[in-house]
């Protein structure tokens, strides 16, 4: 009986069929890949499962070309499949990363790039075939199933025999001069060492060999098997035999990405613990990253074996943006995922892992800042949590690594090049907080810092605030918003007057208080050409009350508010007037000033009806 694909499946199924993709090549190394992994899963099983006794020479892929009736044959001795794994495995495509792909390029056409960039799997196999045959026997059982398929019109599974358990797969390659290619043994052997070099078993191939005949001119060809892979795996060769290609196409392989790396981290360790890491940064986030669903960790082999997919204990949530595998030789075999945990070996492993991709990301940022800024616009944010995260535990670790805007530089700068850029005499690090570059710009504060030459750090991400505050100095400069009251570039004298300045305008400021909810009013020497700005006293600033209150809790927090009055601006002494004259408009005006300065700080204002009238008011004056 025929059955049909899975939607989704049809659609990919479709693709390949019809595919106008001209590297078509990338088939094997699928196919082998499945065939690897197969065998990898019974490898596995008979190292943990001593009633199979099988040893790592025992395996083996190997390809037959058939030119005669145009087969291309791939046969492994791995796991196989019974009968509903056959169902699920090649009636529907899962594979993550495609769907990922989908869900990220939901609008665009980019389906040539899925298959080119990033394999998918079995399927692809369409592209040069009309028809497919798997002969399969899952290791343990009796009953062998043959599933079959010429695409469009859906598969059969048929019972069948075969002596051994692994796999048989059948590629009628399509009668297309285009195709002959791949039915030549050269250019199969070609390929596979091109993409599948560093498969652990060796995959096999009937090879013509010629040699001479001992007392005789005559040459004679026999044929002979011959493994074609070197066998090594990647992260065991050397770094000088591995080119950017081999890193590329390993990295979107086995971690399901339709982009190259940003940078690959390929390292090896000896001495406390001996491991080699092959470690990539990717050059975008992840769709689901920023959610729960992500998983962080590197793939764990033990001498060669994978033992773990995701061995999320490796890396430190700072850094769970890293995808890679890490082999070690002082790692057992047989341990299980809980005592993996109090494992001292894997620990060490870890810190050591750390380190080096701390060094890396340093590196990076030293070396090609380009790259690196790449780098942290997908995932810096995760750095900055990592400041706050655990109560600042790990702040000094990153501290160097995250980036902010800098004014005078107009692009993202470390803490230090600002603390290495500041003037004579500077002793605090100024920053602004606001929603975008742009709207910091506006803030009327900024003026005055700008004219004293400071730099200014702006703020934009809602954690940044945070993380200065987690940090709380950086080499003995703290931190000052400068909407807060703690900023003040006033001289002795100038402060002196100042206070003396506000001491007598105590009623005045006193009565205004009535007219709006602040926690104070008072003149300034912050500001140039504006009239008012609202700042904040104690640690709450504007901009954490207007994050925490966006936050899914009943509890609401209020930043310190005080009015600020440019005691230069005309303003002033208007309100001093007032004050003596009319307190009606005296109430009026304060309304009027308070609502603007929430406006520039990007604050909603409670009663806008009230604050439109009154200006229509003013204006019909
Ligand atoms: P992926 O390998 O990414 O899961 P594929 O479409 O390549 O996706 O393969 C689908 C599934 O079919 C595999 O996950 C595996 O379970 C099964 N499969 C494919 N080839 C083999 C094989 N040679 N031996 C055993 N199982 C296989």
């Amino acid at each position: 009986m025929k059955k049909q694909f899975k939607a989704e499946s049809k659609k990919l199924l479709d693709l390949m069929i019809n595919s106008i993709y001209s590297n078509k090549e990338i088939f094997l190394r699928e196919m082998i890949s499945n065939a690897s992994d197969a065998i990898d899963k019974l490898y596995y099983r008979s190292l943990t499962d001593k009633k199979i006794n099988l040893k790592k020479e025992d395996f083996y892929i190997r390809i037959d070309i058939d030119k005669e009736n145009r087969k291309l044959i791939i046969s492994d001795n791995g796991c196989g499949m019974n009968e509903s794994e056959l169902e699920v495995n090649l009636g529907t495509i899962a594979k993550s990363g495609t769907q990922a792909f989908r869900e990220e390029n939901k609008d665009k056409h980019q389906d040539i790039d899925i298959i080119g960039q990033f394999g998918v799997g079995f399927y692809s196999a369409f592209m040069v075939s009309d028809k497919i045959d798997v002969v399969t026997k899952a290791y343990g059982e009796k009953q062998a199933y043959h599933w079959s398929s010429t695409g469009v019109d859906g598969y059969t599974i048929e019972k069948c025999d075969k002596e051994d358990y692994g796999t048989i797969i059948t590629l009628s390659i399509k009668d297309d001069e285009s195709m002959n290619e791949f039915l030549e043994s050269y250019r199969i052997q070609g390929i596979i060492k091109k993409y599948s070099d560093y498969i652990r078993y060796p995959i096999q191939m009937e090879i013509e060999h010629q040699h001479k005949k001992e007392d005789s001119e005559k040459i004679e060809t026999h044929k002979e098997l011959t493994t074609i892979n070197s066998m090594i795996p990647l992260w065991k060769k050397n770094k000088k035999e591995v080119t950017d290609d081999d890193y590329g196409h390993f990295y979107q392989e086995k971690f399901y990405d339709y982009e190259k790396p940003l940078h690959v981290i390929h390292s090896h360790a000896e001495g406390l613990s001996s491991y080699h890491a092959l470690m990539y940064i990717p050059s975008h986030a992840p769709y689901d990253y920023y959610t729960k669903e992500y998983e962080k960790g590197l793939a764990l082999y033990a001498n060669g074996v994978m033992i773990m997919e995701k061995c999320s204990d490796l890396l430190p949530d700072y850094f769970s943006f890293v995808k890679g595998l890490v082999d070690s030789e002082d790692l057992s075999l047989n341990i299980s995922r809980e005592m993996l945990q109090q494992d001292k070996t894997l620990h060490t492993i870890a810190k050591s892992i750390e380190k080096k991709i701390k060094s890396e990301l340093e590196n990076l940022l030293k070396e090609d800042k380009k790259k690196y800024l790449e780098f942290f616009k997908a995932f810096g944010m995760q750095l900055k949590f990592g400041v706050y995260n655990r109560f600042g535990m790990d702040k000094d670790e990153l501290k160097d690594l995250i980036l902010f805007y800098s004014n005078e530089k107009k692009e993202l700068i470390t803490l230090k090049e600002y603390v290495e850029n500041k003037k004579d005499g500077q002793d605090k690090i100024y920053y602004a907080v606001g929603e975008t570059i742009d709207k910091i710009d506006l803030l009327p504060q900024v003026e005055l810092v700008k004219d004293k030459g400071f730099d200014l750090l702006y703020l934009t991400d809602y954690v940044d605030e945070f993380v200065l505050q987690t940090l709380g100095q950086y080499e003995n400069m703290s931190f000052v918003n400068i909407a807060s009251e703690s900023f003040n570039l006033d001289s002795e004298e100038e402060k002196k007057k100042l206070e003396e300045e506000n001491e007598a305008n105590k009623e005045l400021f006193d009565k205004m208080k009535t007219f709006i909810d602040v926690n104070g009013i008072r003149l300034t020497h912050r500001l140039k050409n504006h009239p008012v700005c609202l700042s904040n006293e104690g640690s709450l600033s504007v901009g954490m009350e207007k994050v925490l209150n966006n936050m899914p809790t009943d509890e609401k927090v209020k930043a310190q508010t005080v009015l600020e009055i440019n005691a230069n601006h005309p303003i002033a002494k208007t309100l001093k007037d007032l004050y003596q004259k009319d307190l009606e408009k005296l109430e009026e005006y304060t309304k009027l000033l308070y609502n603007q300065a929430r406006l520039i700080e990007g604050l909603s204002i409670d009663n806008p009806v009230e604050f439109s009238s009154m200006i229509c008011e003013l204006m019909s004056k």
